[in-house]
């Protein structure tokens, strides 16, 4: 369904444009199974960067006006409100990664490995299973009625439902996953909880399927109080360049050439470039052998069109580990490494590792943040109706 290059994301984006005013605000909600075309499908790509947030919008504002298209601009800045949002509240990630940790070192609750499995004898719970594994997709609104039956009818905890989805999503990102359970669960919006209801589901899955037994109530779930908020870092490139600098790509942001774009005179002084990548920090389980084929596809495609200042395509490093990239940095001569800012998640601690290996060998590591997150992620310290407001101003500032 899939197809792991710019070029196929490209041309998604190219037949959905039209779609994206009046039919995708009538249509959205509406899950007519892996056949649907009433939604973009564009998240593999748009989550890797493959294609960038600014690309879709400016793409969609040049066909329709922002009102028109007021519903599908919206939905793309919400994965840009949840990554700004956690990155504010990255203690909400890190209970995560404990409590997952956890569950799989023993820990996991009556009903768990029957739900994964897909054998809950719930007909649309079950199908959705089946759906995720095979096709690494699911819909918006399954993922709601999913996460929901999950918590509320199965009363499984929201955080091995999030790492389920995580696992085997193509477009599994750290922020919209774990912050749309948690949204799911009473715990993102206090005390707001969604329910999922049979006739609803019925209604927008063409009665493909109405499930009996359903919760008929939704308790919000309570946590301790999360710490005060993170300021964003104010300044968009962190580090200091020096004569040999390498860029180093990774899963988060796949688009060489657009990134260093939003930096005048950084391209120019890329002496080497390479690609990395590890879906399997994902989780404790590591990810499906079909995220792992996906993201690895995405990397290889990426590293052939970022080149160095010699014209160079990317080297992909055999592994993630921080030894590998010494010993590409030690074969370039390297005295900096640049990597695209990598919002909170597993990459973040991924690189967050690498700089103190990298300093130990004598080399500085450079982040480099899009003038998109800069602009927007401020905005996103409260609820999204807020943020929402600043939509308009974002979009004349960024899709140009
Ligand atoms: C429980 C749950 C878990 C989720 N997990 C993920 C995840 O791991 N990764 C992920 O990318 N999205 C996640 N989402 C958000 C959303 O479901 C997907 O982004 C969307 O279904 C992707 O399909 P599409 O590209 O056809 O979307 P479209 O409807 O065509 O939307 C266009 C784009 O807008 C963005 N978008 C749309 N809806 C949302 C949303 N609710 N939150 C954030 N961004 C959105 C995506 O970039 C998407 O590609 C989750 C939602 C829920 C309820």
């Amino acid at each position: 369904m899939f197809i792991p290059t710019r070029a196929a994301g490209l041309e998604a984006l190219h037949d959905f444009v039209p779609h994206a005013g009046v039919d995708y605000s009538r249509d959205r909600n509406r899950d007519d199974g892996p056949s649907r075309s009433n939604v973009s499908g564009l998240s593999p790509y748009i989550r890797h960067r493959v294609v960038t947030e600014r690309e879709v919008v400016t793409a969609v504002l040049a066909r329709h006006r922002l009102g028109a298209a007021e519903k599908f601009v919206q939905e793309v800045f919400w994965r840009t409100y949840w990554k700004g949002w956690l990155e504010q509240n990255p203690e909400v990630w890190r209970r995560y990664r404990l409590e997952v940790d956890a569950f799989h070192a023993g820990g996991l609750p009556a009903g768990y490995e029957e739900a994964v499995a897909g054998h809950t004898g719930i007909d649309a719970m079950d199908a959705w299973v089946r759906e995720l594994v095979e096709t690494g997709y699911l819909h918006n609104h399954t993922r709601m009625w999913f996460a929901s039956i999950w918590v509320f009818t199965l009363g499984l905890p929201w955080q091995l439902g999030a790492d389920l989805f995580y696992r085997h999503l193509l477009d599994g990102d750290a922020a919209s996953n774990t912050l749309s359970w948690r949204w799911v669960a009473g715990l993102q919006t206090a005390g707001k909880t969604y329910l999922a209801q049979a006739s609803n589901i019925s209604r927008y899955t063409d009665g493909r399927f109405s499930p009996a037994g359903l919760a008929t109530t939704a308790r919000a779930l309570s946590e301790e109080p999360l710490p005060a908020r993170t300021p964003i870092e104010p300044e968009e490139v962190v580090g200091t360049i020096g004569a040999r600098a390498g860029l180093l790509i990774h899963e988060e942001d796949l688009d060489a050439s657009s990134l260093l774009a939003g930096q005048p005179g950084l391209a120019e002084t890329l002496v080497a470039t390479a690609a990395f990548a590890d879906p399997d920090e994902r989780s404790p389980l590591g990810a499906s052998s079909a995220v792992d084929a996906f993201t690895a596809a995405v990397v290889d495609d990426a590293a052939e069109r970022s080149l160095d200042s010699r014209g160079r395509p990317a080297v992909v490093l055999a592994g993630a580990a921080a030894s590998w990239v010494l010993d590409w940095a030690r074969s370039e001569r390297l005295d900096t490494i640049v990597v695209p800012y990598a919002p909170v998640g597993p990459v973040q601690e991924r690189i967050g590792r690498l700089r103190s290996d990298l300093a130990a060998d004598g080399v500085s590591l450079v982040t480099v943040r899009r003038p998109w997150d800069s602009a927007a992620w401020p905005s996103a310290s409260r609820g999204f109706f807020p943020f929402r407001e600043r939509i308009p101003a974002l979009v004349r500032d960024l899709a140009e």
